[in-house]
């Protein structure tokens, strides 16, 4: 069975771990959650990175930065995973579901217009596949309406956008604050864990504060106050060094885990596109200020039926294609709190997107041959 994701292990993260182990010091904001950090920063320019226990986890800590509350609104796309708008919810915002473009899933920024009214602070665009949201466009709204942006960019690790002024901004680093994940699913993983990113330095401070339960250990620790104690809200969201000595294994290897990546994608996007022109199923769409990171590699088809037909006969052939979200306006949790509106892209998407394998010992050419034979 050629299965949907397989956890890509570089060969040094048992290495690291041991080296972590016997340093003494496993708890976390050590050595190697301070080496991954900086990597981040130095790499792609993020202001401030902070590595945290998952995505979920960054966003939380992001939900409670922007100071949102009961009585305030949050721009979510509905086409994406719970943890974009749970994080929110838990700090008793309102959570406005918008819709997709027509040809990707991602947020679409005429609709985020119509959806802003006097209560709402916080847009949370969703780079989905790792391709970038329109952020021209959303950084351009949030600035007119004083919004502050949260970049859900839990798959757009090494992912680039570029602006209207030509500059190719790393996803991640163009909103106020972004979160990141290493979830086995991803590109680069530590099996559970994400990282907060704070771009405006407003919010610097009082990240490290909440990421370390609410203390200012961290300041303490850099001998910038002689004692340490209870000074806001928070939580553990930081992760221990085993988890962070397994990352650094992988970012060490970074470039050659997208470089096997973006073959594969490639090599599906060549050997599928004739099945695409004859209308079979249509390709992701990539617009032309996004980059790919190959993070995913997804085929809309014409409706459910079909899609439901191609994961069957897939099956049959031995290969696991998954379907992804099921629209958040519409769960069981959200609908009754939904006010309505109707989602028609986020439905469509919802109903006829299906992911192929994508993983670094992926052999492309097994699902290709699978699906010579499905929709021949
Ligand atoms: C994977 C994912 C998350 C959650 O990441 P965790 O690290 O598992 O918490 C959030 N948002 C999106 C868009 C994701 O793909």
């Amino acid at each position: 069975m050629t299965t949907f994701n397989k956890p890509y292990m570089t060969g040094r993260e048992t290495e690291y771990i041991r080296l972590a182990v016997e340093s003494g010091k496993i708890s976390g904001n050590g050595i190697f959650t301070k080496r991954c950090q900086a990597f981040f920063e130095e790499r792609y320019g993020f202001r401030k990175c902070l590595l945290t226990t998952s995505c979920t986890d960054a966003l939380e800590m992001a939900a409670i930065l922007t100071g949102v509350g009961p009585g305030d609104e949050v721009i979510v796309p509905s086409y994406t995973f719970v943890s974009s708008a749970l994080a929110f919810v838990r700090q008793g915002a309102k959570i406005v579901f918008c819709d997709s473009f027509r040809d990707n899933p991602n947020i679409d920024p005429v609709e985020i217009e119509k959806l802003v009214s006097s209560r709402t602070k916080v847009i949370v665009p969703v780079h989905y596949a790792g391709v970038a949201c329109d952020m021209d466009a959303i950084m351009d709204i949030a600035r007119r309406h004083d919004l502050l942006v949260v970049e859900d960019a839990a798959q757009a690790i090494d992912s680039f956008y570029t602006g209207k002024d030509g500059v190719r901004r790393p996803l991640g680093s163009i909103g106020h604050l972004a979160a990141f994940s290493f979830h086995e699913t991803k590109n680069i993983i530590s099996g559970e864990g994400g990282m907060l990113v704070v771009n405006d330095p407003r919010f610097i401070r009082r990240a490290e504060i909440i990421w370390e339960k609410g203390t200012n250990r961290a300041e303490f620790f850099r001998g910038e106050v002689n004692k340490y104690g209870w000074v806001d809200t928070g939580s553990s969201f930081l992760p221990s060094e085993i988890v962070a000595a397994f990352l650094w294994a992988q970012l060490e290897n970074l470039d050659r885990i997208q470089a096997r990546r973006r073959q594969i994608w490639d090599s599906y996007h060549a050997q599928l596109s004739p099945f695409a022109a004859r209308g079979e199923f249509s390709l992701p769409d990539i617009p032309g200020y996004a980059t790919n990171n190959a993070h995913m590699f997804y085929l809309v088809f014409p409706d459910l039926e079909k899609r439901t037909k191609f994961i069957g006969d897939m099956k049959a052939q031995d290969v696991q294609c998954v379907f992804h979200y099921l629209a958040l306006h519409a769960s069981a949790f959200y609908a009754g709190k939904h006010d309505g509106r109707a989602l028609p892209n986020c439905d469509r998407f919802a109903d006829c997107l299906v992911r192929m394998p994508l993983f670094y010992e992926l052999d492309p050419e097994i699902v290709v041959r699978a699906i010579s034979k499905v929709c021949s």
